[in-house]
């Protein structure tokens, strides 16, 4: 239902339909403030799909884009591995019945007390980046298994990872060489394609990147045998994407062309869960800041502090479905309840949205299972963080 600014005219708002049983869960019930319908089974069914169309990768659930222990176990019920950013996820996957061999630790920036914590429950395989990582890693965990993350220069990604994480392609052979001899298994290498990539086909400039690094160590023996493709696998927010095992197949084709028949690990996080749920929200307040102004503001009880922190740059754009749609609308300035002047979710490219919505008015915000549960402050003006029903 987003409006295009090179759109202008497009106003007529398409009602998407909902119907799934988080949609009926979320028309039956009343909520008093917003909330995350979150169904199991749909997450299950998003694992069996993309599992089919990676094949013989396996399979470790980014923890971070969505934490909660109910996913995690259904997720360890399903055979899947997870991939672990700090000690409490670790913990959290074990609690839950994961197997150490299924966890990854995979954030390249870690306490060395938490790599000691991980080596001691038996977690093996470690990422890094650069060569304090390396001595913190030899110090802590010194049979640690460990791949390279390689950083990412094209990404075509719409929430892209930046330059944050990852060595330069020409760092590479210097790290594997120090992790060698700092007497590490040195198997790997990683990568992230960047978050929310939706087309399988945006791989292919990424994996050209990848397999030249990959190609240089092996001319220098160190026999890699483990190729870590991350996360990226998109969700629909109303742009299209590929289905997910289409989607995964297409992305495997790419890697083995490349690589040849590798052992792969692949880390879904957004694609995993972010179609399992919908946020029910309200409308606080309907206003034209002028007589004159061609939008109107709507503000909403849930804002970028209480959940929708990916609206940051107006990067990701969910779709938001009111009972109103299909009646006349118009573009509007989106914004969240606090007091805070960045709390403005869509401005540079408004929404379309009913005219007649008005306060009090439930606005459902579709597919949002990933990366809003915990990314809400605490209690910012008095707002409680997002409530979770899982169903
Ligand atoms: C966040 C993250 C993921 C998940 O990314 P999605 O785009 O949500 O699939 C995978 N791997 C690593 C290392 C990450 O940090």
């Amino acid at each position: 239902m987003t409006m295009k600014a090179t759109d202008p005219g497009a106003f007529r708002a398409q009602t998407p339909v909902l119907c799934d049983r988080a949609s009926d869960f979320i028309a039956r019930n009343t909520f008093g403030r917003p909330t995350l319908v979150l169904d199991l089974d749909r997450v299950g069914v998003q694992y069996d799909a993309l599992k089919a169309g990676l094949g013989a990768a396996d399979v470790h659930y980014a923890v971070k884009a969505n934490p909660d222990p109910r996913i995690i176990a259904a997720l360890v019920a399903k055979g899947s591995h997870f991939d672990c950013a700090s000690r409490p996820e670790l913990e959290l996957c074990l609690a839950q019945g994961a197997r150490v061999d299924q966890l990854s630790f995979g954030n390249t920036i870690k306490r060395g007390s938490d790599i000691a914590y991980a080596a001691s429950v038996g977690v093996t395989l470690f990422a890094a980046d650069a060569p304090e990582e390396l001595e913190k890693i030899a110090a802590n965990a010194p049979c640690a298994r460990v791949y390279l993350r390689v950083i990412v220069e094209n990404s075509q990604a719409d929430w892209p990872l930046s330059r944050k994480f990852g060595a330069a392609a020409g760092h590479i052979p210097a790290l594997l060489r120090q992790g060698r001899a700092l007497g590490l298994q040195m198997v790997g290498l990683s990568f992230h394609v960047g978050s929310q990539t939706r087309k399988a086909a945006f791989w292919g400039p990424v994996l050209d990147q990848i397999v030249q690094v990959w190609d240089t160590a092996q001319r220098s023996g160190y026999g890699l045998n483990l190729l870590n493709i991350g996360g990226g696998f998109p969700a629909f927010y109303g742009e299209a994407v590929d289905a997910p095992t289409h989607y995964a197949a297409n992305v495997m084709r790419q890697v083995h062309a490349r690589f040849g028949d590798v052992k792969v690990i692949a880390e879904p996080g957004r694609g995993m869960v972010a179609e399992a749920g919908h946020i029910v929200a309200e409308v606080l307040l309907v206003a034209r800041k002028s007589p004159l102004d061609l939008h109107r503001w709507v503000y909403l009880d849930i804002g970028k502090f209480s959940g929708l922190a990916e609206t940051m740059d107006e990067a990701i754009r969910y779709e938001f479905i009111t009972a109103k749609d299909g009646m006349a609308s118009g573009p509007c300035i989106l914004a969240g309840p606090s007091c805070d002047s960045a709390d403005v979710l869509y401005e540079k490219t408004p929404v379309n949205l009913p005219n007649a919505l008005c306060a009090g008015d439930r606005v459902i915000i579709r597919n949002c299972g990933a990366y809003t549960t915990t990314y809400a402050s605490i209690g910012f003006n008095g707002f409680p963080p997002l409530d979770v029903v899982v169903i």
